[in-house]
């Protein structure tokens, strides 16, 4: 019987508790857009690494706006991050570097573009090898619809954690409006494209509605 098995099996209660506190959990933090997930990203990683202790970030390789394998911050932090594509199995990817040096957290930026398989993998990267993963991703897209990324992350992470962005009304932003050169909301078009972030916009609900609607 491994050491696990042993608390799980004859354990008190509060010992149990405590084991599991201890494990490894998959965090998601989501939002919509401009809501400072980069910038909580960078955060975390500095967290780690002022400890001595090491990090992985990655970053898929649609969004090369700061340049291929960089995150940053509209702040003005940056950091270096292995890029991902959807063929990736993350978890082998994770465990090559974690070989190579022991790796006490792993993030993953714009989570949002994970495939079903990858948040898989991430939840065995905590499960198997014992390290936390946070993933950060904008929870829907212009239409509305949960990104397969984030579908799956709100489905499986250990913990669900809101970013704020705010509306121009003052309520939280939930949503994410993609406009045309003229200003309409776009309802149609592929999920994915990454352009200047004037051509979005991070509303609450009830704007989304008002110009999306307004808009078919
Ligand atoms: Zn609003």
């Amino acid at each position: 019987m491994d050491p696990l098995q042993r608390v799980v099996c004859r354990g008190s209660l509060r010992q149990i508790q405590q084991l599991l506190q201890l494990m490894a959990k998959l965090y998601f933090y989501y939002s919509s857009m401009n809501a400072g997930k980069s910038t909580s990203l960078l955060q975390s990683s500095y967290n780690y690494r002022e400890r001595g202790m090491h990090t992985m970030v990655l970053a898929p390789a649609i969004d090369n706006r700061y340049g291929e394998g960089m995150v940053a911050s509209r702040i003005g932090l940056q950091t270096e991050a292995s890029i991902f594509d959807p063929q990736h199995n993350l978890f082998d990817l994770i465990e090559t570097e974690h070989t190579k040096k022991t790796l006490s957290c792993v993030l993953v930026d714009e989570a949002q573009f994970l495939n079903r398989d990858q948040v898989f993998q991430l939840s065995e990267v905590c499960d198997k090898l014992d390290v936390p993963v946070l993933a950060y991703g904008i929870r829907t897209d212009f239409q509305g619809e949960p990104f397969e990324g984030s579908k799956y992350l709100l489905a499986w992470a250990d913990n669900l954690k809101e970013l704020k962005a705010i509306c121009f009304c003052g309520r939280k932003a939930t949503m994410v409006i993609r406009r045309d050169e003229n200003g309409n909301a776009v309802t149609e078009g592929a999920q994915i494209e990454i352009g200047g972030n004037d051509r979005y916009e991070s509303t609450c609900r009830l704007h989304f509605k008002q110009a999306y609607f307004s808009s078919e």
